[in-house]
């Protein structure tokens, strides 16, 4: 038997994001994903003689802004290398990349795992540009090239080897998503390729300070994948270990269809690529304007507003957390708050009623036609006591999705919605109640409190909902102890 726990899992993860530029890296093609294949391929893509690229200013703010973001070190002094290797996707024989001085070094990115924070350590993030892509599956004899990717602009984010199990992993990719989000850095869309995740993974000893032989997994896709990926390989990897085989630090592959990896290269290593500066580019140094007009269009980020949501406004972590997912939607609940005291309110409507809606109508927050200080005001009359928070979500608020324009109390007066919060029309339907349901009476009487429930859902039948429910409690409460059938 395998002590599966005796062992630690050393990971490092290689995220590579595409950038929201309009143009590529070094030249004037669109970037746009999902053209028709090979349209967006000028000379300088195609890498043709003669041709000489122009570093795209955008890119650099974008890398900036996520270095920024992690609290990296911006390097002033840059300069591009020629990352060298023969692919038929990569039509210039070599990539342009930066080497031995990435534009943000160190740095970290805070994750949460079972309410527990750590920081993973981020060793660098640098500009390159993609390659194009192969696709095997369109043609039956043939491969064919799409060169669209070719030149478009990535950053490439590199931790330290500090991640220690799948969920951590899990955890670090979800939170660069949000984050490259945020910043509008890249859209994060990972079926689209849009991020990308390369796997560095080892096994060791517990305990033991030493890294082991790691592998290599290109290319997952999704966050799922990331996870999985991690934990069949360290289980074949301990089996290796355990059978008192070496383990070869090699380049693998992730089968989505089978769950395991296969091997696909012996990974080169740093002077197999040959690494030299291009000496088509100027080096670029980065002025601290620059810098600083970067750092002064920061949004606020979702740690931060966490925070914040939690100290001003009483949130726990876990709906804080839930809101600041997407910043839309955590601006779009910043909005409500203008015009509402009823924070808790806030958050239980937002992740209610307003996220099923778009959940059912796969839509963002931007397409919600409710303005933020109508909804405010749906929370108002639900804290006046004139209509309760069932009616509110069943009745106003979808009538609100169909008619913006009217007002939550224009609904609620219209659709005779409007709480009765007067006793004397409640008691009556009271009293009718527990003569109806006397037996009932008795068995609460014996001790079945829980019936309660069942009495206050009668009125509220009877009502169609417009008892308050409050007042319904208190006069329930009261008749149901001194209740003698007459
Ligand atoms: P390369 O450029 O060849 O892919 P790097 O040395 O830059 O390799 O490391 C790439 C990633 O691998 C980094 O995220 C790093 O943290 C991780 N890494 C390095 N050594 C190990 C190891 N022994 N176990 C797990 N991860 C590792
Ligand atoms: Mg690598």
């Amino acid at each position: 038997m395998i002590d599966f726990a005796s062992y630690e899992i050393v990971v490092g993860l290689e995220v590579h994001a595409r950038l929201l530029t309009a143009s590529k890296l070094f030249c004037a093609d669109s970037n746009q994903y999902g053209a028709a294949p090979n349209t967006n391929v000028s000379p300088i893509t195609l890498g043709h003689p003669g041709t000489l690229p122009r570093l795209n200013k955008k890119a650099v703010e974008l890398a900036v802004k996520m270095g920024l973001a992690c609290q990296c070190q911006i390097n002033r002094e840059n300069y591009f290398a020629r990352k060298n290797y023969f692919y038929p996707d990569l039509p210039k024989g070599y990539q342009i990349s930066q080497q031995t001085v990435p534009i943000c070094s160190n740095g970290f990115v805070p994750i949460t795992v079972e309410d527990k924070q750590k920081n993973i350590r981020l060793h660098r993030i640098h500009l390159e540009e993609d390659a194009g892509k192969s696709l095997h599956d369109v043609d039956e004899k043939y491969s064919c090239i799409d060169y669209n990717r070719a030149g478009t602009p990535l950053i490439e984010i590199v931790t330290e080897p500090d991640i220690r199990s799948s969920e951590e992993a899990y955890a670090f990719v979800n939170e660069i998503r949000k984050l490259v989000r945020y910043l509008d850095v890249c859209d994060g869309n990972m079926e689209e390729g849009s991020l990308r995740c390369d796997v560095n993974i080892s096994v060791r000893p517990k305990g033991s300070h030493l890294l082991g032989t790691r592998v290599e997994i290109k290319n997952l896709n999704s966050v799922r994948h990331v996870k999985k990926a991690i934990e069949t390989e360290a289980e074949r990897l301990i089996h290796k270990i355990e059978a008192g085989h070496s383990i070869i630090q090699e380049t693998r592959s992730f089968d989505v269809q089978i769950g395991t990896t296969h091997p696909i290269r012996e990974k080169e290593n740093e002077d197999d690529y040959r690494y030299f500066p291009d000496p088509d580019l100027p080096p670029l140094h980065l002025q601290e304007s620059f810098i600083k007009n970067i750092r002064n269009e920061m949004p606020v980020l979702p740690q931060e507003r966490i925070k914040k949501y939690m100290i001003d406004w009483q949130l726990s972590d876990y709906d804080a957390t839930l809101i600041t997912e997407e910043k839309a939607f955590a601006d779009y609940f910043e909005q409500v708050i203008l015009h509402t005291k009823n924070y808790k309110a806030a958050a239980n409507w937002m992740l209610g009623p307003v996220k099923s809606w778009l959940n059912e109508q796969k839509k963002d927050i931007d397409a919600l036609p409710i303005l933020p200080e109508k909804l405010a005001s749906v929370i108002q009359l639900i804290d006046e006591g004139k209509v309760n928070f069932s009616i509110a979500s069943t009745a106003i608020f979808p009538q609100l999705l169909q008619n913006p324009s009217l007002s939550a109390a224009e609904i609620a007066q219209k659709q005779d919605l409007l709480q009765d919060s007067d006793m004397s029309s409640i008691e009556p339907v009271i009293d009718e109640i527990l003569n109806t349901f006397a037996d009932k009476v008795s068995a609460y009487q014996k001790g079945k409190k829980g019936l309660l429930a069942f009495f206050v859902g009668q009125v509220m039948k009877k009502t169609n909902g417009k008892a308050d429910p409050q007042l319904t409690n208190t006069i329930l409460l009261e008749k149901l102890n001194h209740y003698t059938k007459k």
